[in-house]
């Protein structure tokens, strides 16, 4: 039975941890995460040897609003630059990015700290629960 836990908790790390995975490299979190749920350890490392979809996080960089295209080169800079670091073309400066409140955190991302908690107590009381059970402390098993 602690096992089972033991191996529950650890797939579902493997899944939030690939999602992570996975959307840091532009793929969005849902393939890392089923490839930790269904492949446990193999597919976190699937997701790590995945390469990164550059297309995606310039999109992502793009909508987030921290950066802008060079429209002599049409790399990604900073939205604050005014110098291309790519080409060295000179930007037009743009009006200073309102300063937006940080966003709310997403009910994906609450989940997933959940998750990560909820494995992270099971992992932990296995643990526990191994290293005391031979030791006996109480001497339960000892007294007549
Ligand atoms: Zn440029």
């Amino acid at each position: 039975m602690l096992e089972f836990v033991m191996l529950l908790a650890l797939w579902l790390v493997c899944a939030v941890v690939g999602a992570s995975v996975t959307r840091s490299k532009g793929r969005g979190s849902a393939p890392g995460a089923l490839l930790g749920l269904f492949l446990g350890p193999v597919g976190l490392l699937i997701t790590v040897i995945l390469p990164k979809n550059e297309g995606g996080l310039e999109a992502e960089q793009l909508e987030a609003g921290d950066r802008r295209r060079c429209p002599q080169c049409a790399e990604l800079v900073r939205r604050e630059a005014l110098k291309c670091r790519f080409c060295a073309a000179e930007l037009t400066p743009l009006p200073a990015a309102e300063s937006q409140p940080a966003p709310a955190p997403s009910p994906r991302r609450l989940l997933a700290a959940a998750l990560v908690m909820a494995a992270t107590i099971l992992l932990v009381s296995y643990v526990f629960s191994g290293a005391r059970a031979p030791a006996d402390p109480y001497g339960i098993e000892a007294q007549p």
